[in-house]
């Protein structure tokens, strides 16, 4: 049997036990990376939930920022939830003016857009690219995506209803070649079937 991938979680802040759960729970090494040694090592990475303008200072900190976007420019697989999307997206709106982009999917999301109306939010979402039914999708001070360039795929988005205010039908996960981000947290529930799908990408890769 091949060896399986080595895929990091940045653990610099954020939830990062509970991607390694999950990946472990895929039958990959789930290791925490917060060294560039360690990220060297990986297939494939992912920037967790948490606060964006924390990890993008924590990044600078660490001598991070640079050897990332480095291995991202070089095709690294990534995903990342929430604070993570946030940090692979080309621009922000409602960030810090001092917060950093790694620039990994040509799209504009909005920081905390969903955490002007409620802080969080749960609902079911249509998810391309996911087998089995609806995904559970818990959104907390969330991010949503304003725009995106051609070539970036979007895999889900807020229901179009009333109900949901002006998240409706508000993109909500995205790909663009081998990067993946969801503005929900797929880790803070008992289904790992978005953390396949970032599986079965690195092993393509
Ligand atoms: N609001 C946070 C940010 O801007 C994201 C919140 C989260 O990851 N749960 O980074």
């Amino acid at each position: 049997m091949p060896a399986q991938p080595v895929i990091g979680v940045l653990a610099l802040q954020g939830d990062v036990c509970e991607h390694l759960a999950h990946l472990a729970a895929c039958g990959v090494r789930a290791v925490s990376v917060r060294r560039r040694d360690e990220l060297a090592e990986c297939a494939g990475l992912v920037l967790p939930g948490g606060e964006s303008t924390t990890m993008s200072r924590l990044l600078e900190a660490f001598d991070l920022l640079e050897p990332l976007r480095a291995r991202l420019e070089d095709g690294m697989p990534a995903f990342g939830s929430c604070a993570g999307m946030v940090l692979l997206a080309g621009g922000v709106l409602d960030g810090r003016p001092d917060q950093r982009q790694l620039g990994a999917i040509d799209m504009v999301v909005r920081r905390n857009a969903f955490g002007r109306q409620v802080d969080s939010f749960e609902t079911e979402l249509d998810f391309a690219e996911v087998p089995g039914g609806p995904v559970r999708a818990v959104f907390i001070r969330a991010p949503w995506v304003e725009s995106v360039a051609d070539g970036v795929q979007v895999l889900a988005r807020v229901p179009d209803i009333p109900a949901v205010g002006p998240a409706a039908g508000r993109i909500v996960a995205v790909r663009q070649g081998t990067v993946l981000a969801t503005s929900f947290h797929p880790e803070l529930t008992g289904d790992d079937r978005v953390h396949r799908l970032f599986v079965e990408t690195v092993r393509a890769a």
